[in-house]
């Protein structure tokens, strides 16, 4: 946790904080942090800043905040994404937030398996404490919003221009054009793990998606998104 997230039920005064449970145990714990010392803070959907910390029990952490700076500038790129499977999609979604992307679309694939769109980590609850560790970890504190689309081809032809209008249009797939640094927004597709059937990708093709390389090996699909943000924006 590099940046504690505060929600505005923390505070007990206009500058003053109380936190209890996972927060309090992480700092009291983790960065075995005692009275007197400062923390990264900041407020979700706002300013981070500094907590400096005036009590800490096994009960209770207090500390006094100034929030005066704006967190990281959002990553210019929206995300669609094959569904993953159950096990890495927490660890996608954490990943997601903590590059600074601000829009993921979930969507389905021939390759995706049903049962995937039935796994509890779906759950609003679970989704947003993914996110929220993502934000932890990358020091932001405005959440991704995450959307959902079951059915591809509609996702395709009746949201996605929208979605995409007045950015570049990639797909990441193997055997595509190498990808290269963009300075304007990206609307980025990366597919499931056994990868996009050609209908698919004639799809997107349809409404002005390049396919692009990511290199010669072929990447899973959680480090794929990590390169591919970092390929983009290697000029920021
Ligand atoms: N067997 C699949 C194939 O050949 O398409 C591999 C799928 S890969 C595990 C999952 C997704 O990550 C792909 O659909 C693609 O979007 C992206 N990806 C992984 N490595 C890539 C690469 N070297 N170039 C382009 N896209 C890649």
């Amino acid at each position: 946790m590099n940046l504690v997230i505060l929600e505005p039920a923390d505070f007990v005064e206009a500058d003053r904080v109380a936190l209890r449970g996972r927060r309090l145990e992480h700092v009291r714990d983790v960065h075995r942090a005692s009275a007197g010392d400062s923390l990264r803070v900041g407020i979700e959907g706002g300013n981070i800043g500094t907590g400096s910390i005036e009590s800490i029990s096994g009960e209770e952490l207090v500390m006094r905040v100034e929030l005066h700076r704006r967190p990281p500038a959002p990553l210019p790129i929206n995300l669609i994404l094959a569904m993953p499977r159950p096990k890495v999609f927490n660890r996608l979604l954490a990943a997601v937030a903590s590059l600074g992307i601000k829009q993921l679309y979930l969507v389905n694939a021939w390759r995706v398996e049903k049962s995937y769109w039935k796994s509890p980590r779906l759950d609003q609850a679970n989704v947003r404490r993914q996110l929220i560790a993502g934000l932890e970890q990358g020091c932001d504190t405005i959440l991704p919003t995450v959307h959902t689309a079951r059915f591809l081809k509609q996702f395709v032809d009746e949201d996605l221009d929208r979605i995409a209008s007045d950015t570049t249009r990639i797909i990441a797939h193997p055997g595509g054009a190498a990808i290269q640094p963009n300075s304007g927004a990206v609307t980025a597709v990366i597919g499931p793990e056994g990868g996009f059937i050609e209908e698919e990708i004639a799809l997107f093709r349809r409404h002005g998606f390049q396919t692009m390389s990511l290199g010669a090996r072929i990447l899973r699909v959680e480090t794929a998104v990590g390169f591919l943000a970092g390929r983009l924006t290697t000029s920021m």
